[in-house]
């Protein structure tokens, strides 16, 4: 039976209980997908217990509508923690969670500024802030990250070692539909002619010579890009599709 538990002192102490035992973390912000459960999966694979956190974060929206419109399904979100073995869900509330005001903030001011740093300022602020309140609620032994917000996985893992955080951050490859298009919580949202198109940003980033022939052939196909950066050996892209943005990153 998958434990839900809400306050992070209540979740101390059941950590407490725990004392000895491998803990593997899974931070989402809900709205689940296979793409999540793969890192679910991995959890459940190397560790004795399971978390999973469920916090739609508000400190890195940097857009309110985008914040508001974030999907909610939290019942099967629910029930995919029970089919994956989660022990325990925590689901905390905004004022707990950020019980000084957000006074206390990480701020990274390097690799944290570029691809979507530049476009969402205070967004990484906003992640590794919450990463390090969740890390320090949950003490994992390890936790799982998705390759597809690879920005986020490097800026994390940098946080770990300059804070000498005592985990392992363990990387997953991005899960794709059928049609390539990586999953992700935003697709919800996304119309049925938009959806049909979101596929090409994988197909082209892929495929294109150079980052500047892939933001052509997007525009071309009716995007309107955010950026595509060839960085560090990967090209990442950013690109919306009405209000929804997209973003996607490869190996070159
Ligand atoms: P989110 O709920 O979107 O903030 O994502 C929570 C975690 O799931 C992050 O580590 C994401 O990188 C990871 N994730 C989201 N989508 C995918 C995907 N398609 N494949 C693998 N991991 C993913």
């Amino acid at each position: 039976m998958t434990r839900v538990i809400r306050s992070p002192q209540e979740f101390k102490q059941w950590r407490r209980d725990q004392a000895g035992m491998t803990v593997g973390f899974v931070p989402t912000m809900g709205a689940l997908h296979a793409g999540h459960e793969s890192l679910l999966k991995r959890s459940r694979d190397e560790c004795e217990i399971s978390v999973l956190s469920i916090f739609v974060n508000p400190t890195q929206f940097n857009d309110p509508k985008d914040f508001e419109k974030y999907p909610m399904t939290w019942e099967q979100d629910l029930a995919i923690a029970e089919a994956n073995g989660v022990d325990v869900v925590f689901y905390p509330r905004p004022e707990e969670m950020y019980s000084d005001g957000y006074h206390y903030k990480v701020t990274e001011d390097e690799f944290s500024k570029v691809l979507c740093g530049a476009s969402r300022p205070g967004h990484f602020d906003g992640v590794l802030s919450v990463v390090m309140r969740l890390f320090n609620v949950v003490a994992p032994t390890k936790s799982y990250f998705g390759e597809k917000d690879f920005q986020q996985l490097t800026l994390i893992q940098g946080m770990v070692r300059a804070y000498f955080m005592d985990l392992i951050i363990v990387p997953v490859p991005t899960m794709r539909e059928a049609d390539g298009l990586a999953m992700s919580s935003r697709n919800l949202r996304l119309t049925p002619e938009q959806r049909a198109k979101a596929p090409a940003i994988y197909k082209t980033i892929k495929t294109a010579k150079s980052a500047a022939e892939a933001v052509a052939s997007l525009t071309e196909q009716g995007f309107k890009v955010d950026y595509v950066t060839d960085l560090k050996g990967r090209r990442f892209a950013a690109a919306f599709l009405g209000d929804v943005r997209l973003i996607d990153n490869v190996q070159i």
